[in-house]
């Protein structure tokens, strides 16, 4: 199994200078297998150069873009994702079923006239839409296991595993510890009181959401993490919905993964702070067995 960071960035892209080394494209990673589908977790800028290399194959593939969120730096490099533009191409998109709206009419709405000059009508890859309920899981290819948890988030963002071969690789992002708050469909526009006592039935719900996601990294070789806070930052807007490593570290310990990835790096970070970041996380869990690394855009990491 081998994985390929093309996009790292949370919130927004940043290229310049400051940015070079991590990289400046939103979310996307593609999972190699060795066999098909070819997997891609979200569609952030990131997207838009691995579609290029897709395109360039020259044969019919079958893609499956597993969709974390809507939110824009998860989908923003969509209509510049070549293989929908290709015909022969079968192109699953998923993600969480939700009450109110669903991503094919988000992604439909966003590309199209006057955001985009074309629509999903020029797409010439036939294209299909999974709603996965809570925690759903599927084999979407012989030996291809896929299993999904919800995270704490607003608009609530869907994690992913995939099993293949005894290896496994867990997707999370984007995600608040389960601490303080449940964070659902609406945005909570101001940071609540972090000492106050968690209501019983929201401690319940943390804990159960918790438990669901310990459960999806269980044994994971690579656990891909919504890092993009530092301790402070997390204590001062703890309901923007993202983590610190400590989150992370406390779920993966648990979890018993072998590789932690620091990953949706702050679009603010600039090299040399993600650099001290880094030696900072290292150092303070260099006892742990596990190994922490950073997400960094055109990186691969093999797993044997
Ligand atoms: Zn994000
Ligand atoms: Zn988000």
């Amino acid at each position: 199994m081998k994985v390929l960071f093309w996009g790292v960035r949370g919130s927004i892209p940043v290229p310049g200078p400051l940015t070079q080394r991590y990289g400046g494209n939103t979310s996307c990673i593609q999972l190699e297998t060795g066999v098909q589908p070819v997997i891609i977790f979200d569609s952030g800028t990131g997207i838009r150069r691995l579609g290029q290399l897709l395109a360039a194959r020259g044969t019919p593939q079958e893609i499956h873009i597993f969709i974390s969120h809507a939110h824009w730096d998860h989908i923003q490099g969509l209509p510049f994702f070549d293989p929908l533009y290709q015909s022969g191409n079968r192109i699953t998109f998923y993600s969480r079923k939700r009450d109110e709206f669903c991503l094919r009419d988000i992604i439909h709405k966003v590309i199209e006239d006057p955001y985009f000059p074309l629509s999903h009508e020029d797409w010439k890859a036939d294209v299909n839409f999974v709603e996965l309920e809570d925690g759903a899981g599927a084999e979407i290819a012989p030996g291809l296991i896929m299993r999904s948890s919800r995270l704490n988030h607003p608009l609530i963002a869907n994690a992913y595993r995939i099993d293949h071969q005894g290896r496994s690789v867990v997707y999370v992002t984007d995600t608040a510890p389960f601490d303080h708050m449940v964070l659902d469909r609406d945005f909570i526009p101001k940071a609540p009181d972090l000492s106050a006592p968690v209501a019983p039935e929201v401690a319940e719900l943390l804990a159960v959401m918790r438990q669901n996601l310990v459960d999806l990294c269980t044994g994971a070789d690579l656990v891909i993490y919504d890092t993009m806070f530092t301790e402070e930052e997390y204590n001062r807007n703890p309901h923007w919905g993202h983590s610190a490593a400590s989150h992370a570290m406390s779920v993966c310990t648990q979890a018993g993964a072998g590789h932690l990835v620091i990953f949706h790096h702050a679009p603010e970070r600039t090299d040399d702070q993600m650099d001290r970041m880094m030696e900072g996380i290292i150092e303070q869990y260099k006892d742990v067995d596990m190994t922490i690394s950073p997400a960094i855009e055109g990186r691969t990491i093999e797993i044997d």
